[in-house]
């Protein structure tokens, strides 16, 4: 046996003003055969469980392109281009092959391509013809499309939200595939178009035990595999949206019956699923009266980077500054113009700087304030489940009892030590703002009194009912109040 793995992921957000080229890439990983040599970061994890597993096995590894970056506005045309050459030209060489393994994230938009996993696994099908088995692993942020479908054997969604499931979900598709190529199962895969467009956290119910219900039925009653495709609601194509997604072994009613149980249950729950999160005015009205032992964590859920948004957004900081409160951490700020000053300033210095509001109207008007630098770290790293972010250089800016994390590599922040390493002490913070929407959560609860999404303005409101697709039609919850009625009356 030979299995043949690579990689090639961004998260795109259509509305993004920023590029995703060169870049945007180098920053992220670009490996070019040996990524498995290298520690794992982000949608890289998969390789390496994939090698490891096959080689346990003695079946030979052809490894390709790993090439991952931060989500931003679509990727570049040549730069598509030119991964998906190598890939293929790998793969041509690397024939006979009798397992192909993708990590991609599954809303990847290239300028000239709306569909990136589907463009990609149909020109590998092209090459290993219709015998190989072709596994692909996505997050469930992502567009499930028919070609996607068509060009796959077997399709895996990480299952949590946050995605602490990445390794886990790998170890899956490896066993799947491994059962396909080997004759021992017949996977069949079925989708079911929930017609939603949303955002699902699975610690809170009712998603957990809606998730917690997929783990158990999968291996039972034919059912090798079950994903709930969430979408994400700022890649506008026409696919955009939530879908479940069942792998059965051999039997299409089975898949597809199953896809549509999961699928009518979301739709039945989803008036619990809408957020109702407050405003910036309500959530520091709410901290401010809070008589709380530990910190109050709010999410900046619009300007999370890992949704494509710019992470420079001063709405909250001005709100916070207006009120004149003190005790409060924010981060992380994406400014390599302001890490540059301090850089130059050094630690101690004291600097009058332009922060944040640099990348459009999403992003708020810059905000001068004088500040102190106490601390400058090169080469930072955060952690998200068990992998290591990369930060960039940061600093830790003080000014009247507010205290700004400011970098130069764009990313959400995920994790406490992003602030911690510049030497803030966390315990002493009444409120800590993250610019995330949701992974923050699982490394900030633990050291929140409570946590609050907010309903924060920028380039990723959650307003699911106003954003402004051009190709993805309008007929969908909560936009519409029954998508499904318009379904019907389109097939009488
Ligand atoms: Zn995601």
């Amino acid at each position: 046996m030979k299995v043949f793995i690579a990689g090639l992921a961004t998260e795109t957000n259509t509305f993004s003003p920023i590029p995703t080229g060169m870049i945007s890439y180098q920053e992220g990983l670009i490996a070019h055969g040996d990524a498995t040599t290298r520690a794992p970061v982000g949608f890289g994890a998969p390789m390496h469980v994939w090698r490891d597993r096959a080689e346990a096995l003695g079946w030979d590894v052809a490894e390709s392109l790993a090439a991952f970056a931060q989500p931003a506005g679509p990727t570049v045309a040549s730069v598509y281009n030119a991964f998906v050459d190598e890939i293929l030209t790998d793969l041509k060489a690397a024939k006979p092959v009798d397992i192909i393994l993708l990590t991609m994230h599954g809303a990847m938009v290239a300028e000239n391509c709306d569909d990136c996993e589907g463009d990609l696994m149909s020109r590998c099908r092209e090459i290993v013809g219709p015998d190989a088995i072709i596994g692909l692993e996505i997050d469930p942020h992502c567009h499930m499309t028919p070609l996607m479908l068509e060009a796959a054997n077997l399709i895996v969604a990480y299952k949590e939200y946050p995605h602490t499931d990445i390794s886990d979900r790998a170890e899956d598709l490896f066993t799947l595939a491994a059962d396909a190529a080997t004759g021992k199962t017949n996977p069949i895969m079925r989708t079911y178009d929930c017609h939603m467009i949303g955002m699902y956290f699975t610690p809170l119910e009712p998603i957990r035990s809606f998730t917690d219900d997929m783990f158990a039925e999968e291996g039972k009653g034919g059912i090798l595999s079950l994903s709930l495709c969430h979408g994400f609601p700022w890649g506008d194509t026409a696919e955009t949206g939530t879908k479940m997604l069942a792998i059965a072994d051999g039997d299409a009613a089975i898949a597809a019956a199953r896809a549509r149980a999961y699928g009518e249950r979301l739709w039945s729950l989803r008036d619990q699923l809408v957020s109702n999160y407050p405003t910036i005015e309500e959530a520091l009205d709410k901290a401010e009266a809070l008589d709380a032992d530990k910190p109050i964590v709010l999410g900046d859920f619009a300007d999370n980077a890992g949704g494509g948004a710019p992470s420079d957004s001063t709405f909250v900081l001005k709100e916070v500054l207006n009120r004149g409160l003190k005790g409060v951490a924010l981060g992380m700020y994406w400014d390599p113009i302001v890490i540059r000053q301090c850089v130059e300033a050094g630690e101690g210095a004291r600097l009058t700087l332009r922060i944040g509001g640099k990348m459009g109207p999403a992003s708020g008007n810059p905000i001068d304030l004088t500040v102190r630098v106490l601390a400058i770290k090169k080469g930072l790293k955060q952690k998200f489940g068990d992998l290591d972010m990369p930060m960039g250089t940061a600093a830790l800016l003080e000014a009247n009892g507010v205290y700004l994390l400011v970098n130069d590599q764009r990313s959400q922040l995920f994790d406490p030590s992003g602030f911690t390493q510049l030497g803030l002490d966390l315990s002493q913070m009444k409120i800590i703002v993250v610019k995330s929407s949701n992974h923050f959560y699982d490394r900030f609860a633990p050291i929140a009194e409570v946590v609050w999404h907010m309903k924060t303005p920028g380039a990723i409101t959650p307003e699911f009912t106003s954003i402004p697709y051009t190709k993805r039609d309008g007929n969908y919850w909560p936009r519409v109040d029954d998508p499904f009625a318009s379904e019907t009356a389109l097939a009488e």
